[in-house]
């Protein structure tokens, strides 16, 4: 992958970065598009990388469809894809690079997956300290650590230009960021708005965990937002006030369990008092046992 990536640049092609866990859908596809738009070069990752998930998380169920994801990602023309195994991208500390590369393209996704839940051993990692506990990082100790260090990984290996994120994982955005900027990494990092179904319901490859009724009660998390929007739009500026009346919308809901609500600066994650220069609105809410998540931005008053 490094020399293919490497050759692109040294023709002096402009290499944009997708990096993904697979399940792909409308909103990574819209990734994929505005790294065409900018870029020479468009290069998309599949991996699903076990270290951001936590013991009792969805690893072992993740949605995979990988040769679907391949057919998508070729109609996209994107022209160099990255599908490592866990063994490549967590080398064994005798230093083999994990399974023979010749197995079926569903066993090279996550072939420890086949075998029970193999988790790798890694005694270095990227810790972007203060932002990793806040938001999602609260919720799933570790997940963050593993985020950044499986994407300082894959930056090592394609050397992008330029990487994009979705806005959908807004908190990762902040990490992401924060971690490029204090490793001084020569990688441009855009970031795209949230896709979203025609009911206003965020795309995620975790959607297909819920069956008709979540599905309907999902959309709870994007009402309350909205709710949120529309009092912010109508003047309201005190971020306790804007809070109560997110929450609400989503204690209306009570089959969803509210995993957080917060108002907070994008760069930071630090909650904020007043919304007056421009804030994440975050929410992360349990539907039956499936974790969503969503946001919308305010703009500065
Ligand atoms: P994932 O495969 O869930 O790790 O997501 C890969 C990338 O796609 C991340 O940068 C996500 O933020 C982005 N993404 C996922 N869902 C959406 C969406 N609905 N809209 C825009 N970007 C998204």
């Amino acid at each position: 992958m490094r020399s293919a990536c490497r050759a692109a640049r040294y023709a002096g092609k402009r290499l944009g970065f997708v990096p993904t866990m697979g399940a792909l859908h409308e909103g990574h596809l819209s990734l994929v598009r505005a790294a065409r738009a900018a870029c020479d070069i468009v290069t998309a990752s599949i991996f699903v990388n076990p270290t951001q998930f936590g013991p009792n998380e969805d690893l072992a169920k993740y949605p995979r469809s990988f040769e679907r994801d391949c057919e998508l990602l070729e109609r996209e023309g994107v022209e160099l894809l990255f599908a490592p195994t866990v063994g490549e991208m967590y080398p064994a500390a005798d230093g083999s690079a994990g399974p023979p590369q010749d197995q079926s393209l569903a066993d090279r996704a996550c072939p420890e997956l086949a075998e029970g839940s193999v988790r790798p051993t890694q005694n270095t990692w990227v810790t972007v300290e203060g932002l990793s506990d806040r938001l999602d990082g609260r919720s799933r100790p570790g997940h963050f650590r593993g985020v950044a260090t499986v994407v300082a990984k894959l930056f090592h290996a394609v050397e992008p230009d330029a990487a994009f994120f979705g806005q959908k994982d807004a908190a990762q955005v902040a990490v992401i960021r924060r971690m490029v900027r204090d490793l001084n990494l020569a990688v441009k990092i855009v970031v795209c708005p949230i896709v979203r179904e025609a009911d206003g319901l965020a795309m995620s490859s975790r959607n297909a965990y819920l069956d008709a009724e979540q599905r309907k009660r999902a959309l709870v998390l994007h009402r309350a937002l909205l709710r949120v929007q529309e009092l912010a739009e109508a003047g309201e500026r005190d971020a306790a006030k804007l809070l109560a009346s997110g929450r609400e919308v989503i204690a209306g809901e009570s089959s969803v369990r509210l995993d957080y609500f917060e108002i907070v600066d994008p760069d930071t994650l630090e909650p904020v008092a007043d919304i007056s220069s421009g804030t994440l609105v975050a929410v992360a809410a349990f539907v039956g046992t499936t974790r969503l998540i969503d946001n919308i931005l305010l703009r500065s008053a």
